[in-house]
Order: C-alpha cells, then sequence, then structure tokens
C-alpha cells in the first residue's frame, strides 16, 4: 500500500464520525478497484452456445471472409453491368443458381442468370436486379431489366462484413448476443473463455429470517441476499449461498475464513458500519486486510473491500437500497474486472431535470432513484423518486435507473442537464 493510502486508512479506521471530505470519494474507490483487481478466474473452452454473457480469454479473429464470396442480396437476375447497357437491358437467361449451390461457372458473355438470395454470383456477374423489376420473357428464357440500376447493385462483396484475420473480438470482452453472431459467422463452434468466478454470498443480521418461514415482531426477511443471486445470475459466475448468520463476531470470524478458502470473492451485507452490533469490519481487520471501508457517497456510506488471504471481500451496507446500488456501482465491474473482463462503465444519459431541488449536501456525490417520463410535447425529462429513503425496496422497481448527482452539486433546478444511468447499463 503507497504510504499516502496507508495514511488514509489508519485516519479513517480511528475516526468514527467521518466528515464527507475525509471519506473516500466515489471515482477514488473505482481507482482503486480498477488498480487493485487483477483477473483471477482461469481459462476453458466452451461450446458457443455457452458462451454469451461470459468473458473471452483470447483474442477471437476471423477464419474466413464473411461473406465468403460475392453473393446476390436478393431474388433477382445477375449480369455484367457493362452487357446491361450495352443491350438496353435485354438479356438471355442462362443458368439458374440458388443458395447453397455449388459454384457455378463463369457468366456467358452478354446473359443474365437467373439467381436467389445468398446464391453466389458467377464470375463475371457484378450486379443484380430484383425481380419485382424485372419481365420475365421466352418462358424464362430472357428478361428485361429497368434501366437505372447502379454497377454493384444487389451484389454482396466476399468480405464486406469480415475478412479473413479481422479481429471480432478481444480478450476481455464481455460476450453479447452480437459477438456470439459474429464469431458464429466466422465458423467457431468453441470459444476460449474464462471460468466462472466462484463467489460466497451471506447476510448478517439476528433480525434476519429466510423468505417462506413465519417472522415474529422484530424480524424481517432477508432481501439482499435474494436481491445480490438475482443481480448475481446474469453474471459470469457461480454463487455458494452461505445463508443468514447472526450478529456474532466469533461465527462471522469462522465463515469468512472458512469462505475464503475455495472462493474468489466474498459478498456479505449488513453489519458494516460502526455500530456494537456491527462486526464485518472489525472481522476484517482481524482476519484479513481493508483497503476500502467509508464513501462520500449516498446511499452507501459505509461499503468495505479488502482481502481474507487471496479471496477478495466486499462488505455491503444492510439497507437494501444502499446494497443494490453499490453493488452495481462497485461490485459488478469489479467482479467483472477479477472474471477477467476489461472495466466496464455504465453509460450516462444526460436528461433535463422536471424537479427543483433546494439543498444538496456538497462533498458527497448521490444517486437517486430516477426514471424518464416525457413532457406534452413528448420531450424526455428525469423525475426523482419522491423519497430518499434506503431501506424503500419498492422505490427500486418504481424507477428505471439512477440519477447521478456529482460532489460539487449543492442545488437541482428544473431543467439542470443531469446524468442518468437506466438499469439497463448494469446488464438489468
Ligand atoms: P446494518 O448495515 O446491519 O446496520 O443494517 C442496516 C439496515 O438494513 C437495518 O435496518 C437492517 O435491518 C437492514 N438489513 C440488513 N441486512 C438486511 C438484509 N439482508 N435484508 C433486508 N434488510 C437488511
Ligand atoms: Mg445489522
Amino acid at each position: 500500500m503507497p504510504p499516502s493510502e496507508q495514511g488514509r486508512a489508519r485516519r479513517l479506521l480511528d475516526d468514527c464520525f467521518l466528515h464527507d471530505k475525509d471519506r473516500m470519494r466515489h471515482h477514488e474507490a473505482l481507482d482503486l478497484l480498477k488498480n487493485r483487481l487483477a483477473p483471477l478466474a482461469d481459462s476453458e473452452t466452451l461450446p458457443l452456445d455457452q458462451a454469451a454473457g461470459r468473458i473471452l480469454a483470447e483474442n477471437v479473429l476471423s477464419r474466413r471472409n464473411v461473406p465468403p464470396a460475392d453473393n446476390s442480396a436478393v431474388d433477382g437476375y445477375a449480369f455484367a453491368h457493362a452487357d446491361y447497357l450495352a443491350k438496353d437491358g435485354h438479356l438471355p437467361v442462362t443458368a439458374r443458381i440458388a443458395a447453397g449451390d455449388a459454384p457455378a461457372g463463369p457468366l456467358e458473355a452478354g446473359s443474365a442468370v437467373r439467381i436467389f438470395t445468398g446464391a453466389t454470383m458467377p464470375d463475371g456477374a457484378d450486379t443484380v436486379a430484383m425481380q419485382e423489376d424485372c419481365r420475365s420473357q421466352d418462358d424464362g428464357g430472357a428478361v428485361t431489366i429497368p434501366p437505372g440500376l447502379k454497377p454493384g447493385a444487389n451484389r454482396r462483396k466476399a468480405g464486406e462484413d469480415l475478412r479473413q484475420g479481422d479481429t471480432i473480438a478481444t480478450a476481455a470482452t464481455l460476450l453479447t448476443p452480437q459477438h456470439i453472431a459474429s464469431i458464429a459467422s466466422a465458423g467457431f463452434g468453441e470459444i476460449p473463455v474464462f471460468g466462472r468466478l466462484r463467489i460466497a454470498l451471506v447476510s448478517g443480521g439476528n433480525e434476519l429470517v429466510e423468505p417462506g418461514n413465519p417472522a415474529r415482531d422484530g424480524q424481517i426477511y432477508d432481501t439482499n441476499r435474494h436481491m445480490l443471486k438475482a443481480l448475481l445470475a446474469g453474471m459470469p459466475v457461480e454463487v455458494s449461498d452461505l445463508g443468514i448468520l447472526p450478529d456474532d463476531p466469533a461465527i462471522i470470524g469462522k465463515t469468512l475464513s472458512g469462505a475464503a478458502q475455495g472462493h474468489h470473492a466474498i459478498i456479505s451485507s449488513g453489519g458494516t458500519s460502526r455500530g456494537e452490533e456491527d462486526h464485518i469490519v472489525a472481522t476484517l481487520d482481524g482476519i484479513g486486510k481493508r483497503h476500502l471501508w467509508q464513501l462520500a457517497v449516498k446511499p452507501g456510506r459505509p461499503m468495505s473491500f479488502g482481502q481474507i488471504d487471496d479471496c477478495v471481500f466486499f462488505g455491503l451496507p444492510g439497507n437494501p437500497v444502499a446494497c443494490m446500488v453499490c453493488f452495481l456501482l462497485y461490485i459488478r465491474p469489479a467482479l467483472l474486472r477479477l472474471g477477467g473482463a476489461d472495466w466496464q462503465e455504465p453509460m450516462r444519459f444526460p436528461l433535463p431535470a422536471g424537479f427543483d431541488i433546494a439543498k444538496k449536501k456538497s462533498g458527497r456525490r448521490e444517486f437517486w432513484r430516477g426514471k424518464v417520463e416525457h413532457d406534452d410535447n413528448g420531450k424526455p425529462r428525469l423525475e426523482k423518486f419522491a423519497r430518499d429513503g434506503s431501506g424503500l425496496i419498492s422505490g427500486l422497481w418504481q424507477s428505471g435507473g439512477l440519477i447521478e448527482v456529482g460532489e460539487d452539486v449543492t442545488a437541482v433546478s428544473q431543467g439542470d442537464l443531469l446524468d442518468f444511468i437506466p438499469w439497463s447499463e448494469f446488464g438489468i
């Protein structure tokens, strides 16, 4: 750890009433995660159909030209444009070529061939006329093609999509269905990807009960573990569910030490602040190393990041909204990085605010639940979920994403441009 960070870590430890200016800022936390985390996952070869959502382990270069040969984009007639001009569009039809036919011989000089979509163009033909525009004559023995066709019309050139040797995707790419399409078109039946990260998931709190069971007064249903499992379901990870832990430092210590063997990362929620019943931070300090704890971010102040032996540890806030926001902003990209991917930054869409906020604390970055609405003229504007509480879980599905408000902002007026991050930017 560089000396500046050691100083910061010690100060964070000693002061339980940190001012926002002493907490780590959003971009500092991202930089720390980006710089500290390197891929941990091994690679494996997978059938193409199992590779979407996985992270590519090697560059994939096209094995062939796509398409492999010039071919017709329509059903119609193929010919040489020079013949079409010379013969005023009246050409004898001397062959028929359908998609998948073995390459025909060269075009007979001064003639056309009947051709269908995807069929390879005969040598000598460079242009295709759509059948709807042509008049077949002599029982199909000749065709009249209307004037005005440009050379090369309706012809797809060999290699116009991919040339042999072109890079389709580089190592560290998170594979989308779009990549799978191109990789399939280049002929690969299997590809090298990083293996799934092994993640241990745990909730902490004496008040928590597993959904599906009766709850007595004072108990609440464990929300975070199920929300996190659903968030992780779309990622290249394999989750071990360690259930709910009581607020008992001995049990927490034993469980986390055990989980650190055999998992690449542990994700816990709850118990990460400074209260008497919060044991995550002290446990982490006892059995591992802490690299980050307090963030100048709302929601989400207490978020811990550290390691227990070689296992990465993430301690999320207990409030479900803060838990989800911190997962999406910090842990999702961190897990993808550990899994072999490039750092994933969500796209921000600047949109005018449709609301006023008289006062916002400076020095702190805030992420408000919000959604896009349209005014009477159809213009989009941002609306903010009315209540801020970090425990208001229903605000998560009533919103379409997060409105990001920077540290320097102290008020918002209608019409101010604010950055919106739709949930879809986090793959959900
Ligand atoms: P803590 O971080 O443990 O102080 O928890 C903060 C708030 O989040 C408390 O109201 C907890 O009851 C609540 N909480 C903690 N863990 C969970 C969980 N897994 N599901 C739902 N609420 C939780
Ligand atoms: Mg608690």
